[in-house]
């Protein structure tokens, strides 16, 4: 479904995507995991649009994409939520994923019927998906920051993606949100038929959650496989994990 071939990206002389490769096939989890400033925001900012890559090739359901606009990129069926929180902190919970969804309908707008009483099923219905209909009238800034980071994933299921991009989706979190949000993913992921790219720097949570690994180094694709062949890899071990106990 996408495939990434020796990317490379650079802001000034620093080349923080330096050759990275990734291949997901439809239906897959696939995480990238790499130490903070790996690339791993800077790659899905090219998968996604946000950036254009110096060179290499992005292709999505045999199409080149990089370089494309991202608003391109999302009506292909790619939809994210980003490292650091991007949601309306004023509106509430139910208005901003109404209004992705509203942004995914454009077309069929009515200009004689307000906005807010359009798509409300559809919104609901995402909102019932990840647990937070309860808070639907809630202002968003208020929510907890785990349900702050849910409800990005909700705007992101909003744009109606076949693939969905989460950047550390569990980031701040604690152990027990980190768990239910994890199980909340691999389960969205399933029961909506999605293909999942994530990246995260916890390595027992995408040992557990991913089919296939990526990992990255200075910008660079050390290692890419299963589970399984990433732990027993080497140049991983050596080299990002240091040392063994991590892989117990
Ligand atoms: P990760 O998500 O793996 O932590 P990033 O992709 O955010 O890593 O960053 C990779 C490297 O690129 C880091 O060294 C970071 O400081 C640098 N970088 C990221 N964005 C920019 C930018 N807009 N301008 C300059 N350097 C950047
Ligand atoms: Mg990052």
């Amino acid at each position: 479904m996408l495939y990434v071939d020796n990317l490379i990206n650079s802001f000034g002389d620093f080349r923080a995507v330096n050759g990275a490769n990734l291949t997901v096939e439809e239906g897959e989890i696939v995480a990238v995991i790499g130490p903070n400033g790996a690339g791993k925001t800077t790659l899905f900012n090219l998968i996604t649009g946000h950036l254009k890559p110096d060179s290499g090739r992005i292709s999505f359901k045999g199409e080149e994409i990089g370089g494309l606009p991202p608003y391109t990129i999302c009506r292909k069926g790619i939809a994210r939520s980003f490292q650091l929180l991007n949601i309306f902190q004023r509106m509430t919970v139910f208005e901003n994923v109404q209004v992705a969804v509203l942004s995914q309908h454009n077309r069929s707008m009515n200009i004689f019927r307000p906005a807010r009483n359009m798509m409300i099923e559809e919104t609901n219905h995402i909102l019932e998906s990840v647990g937070l209909l309860d808070k639907a009238d809630e202002i968003s800034g208020s929510l907890s920051h785990g349900d702050q980071k849910i409800l990005e994933i909700a705007i992101a299921l909003g744009n109606e993606p076949d693939f969905l991009i989460l950047d550390e989706p569990t980031a701040g979190m604690s152990p027990e949100e980190t768990n239910a949000t994890m199980r909340l993913v691999k389960r969205l992921t399933s029961e909506q038929g999605l293909t999942l790219l994530f990246c995260e720097h916890d390595i027992d949570i995408v040992f557990s959650a991913a089919d296939r690994i990526m990992v990255m180094q200075l910008g660079e694709t050390i290692v890419e496989g299963t589970p399984q062949e990433v732990r027993e890899n080497e140049q991983v071990q050596k080299a990002y994990i240091g040392g063994e106990s991590c892989l117990k």
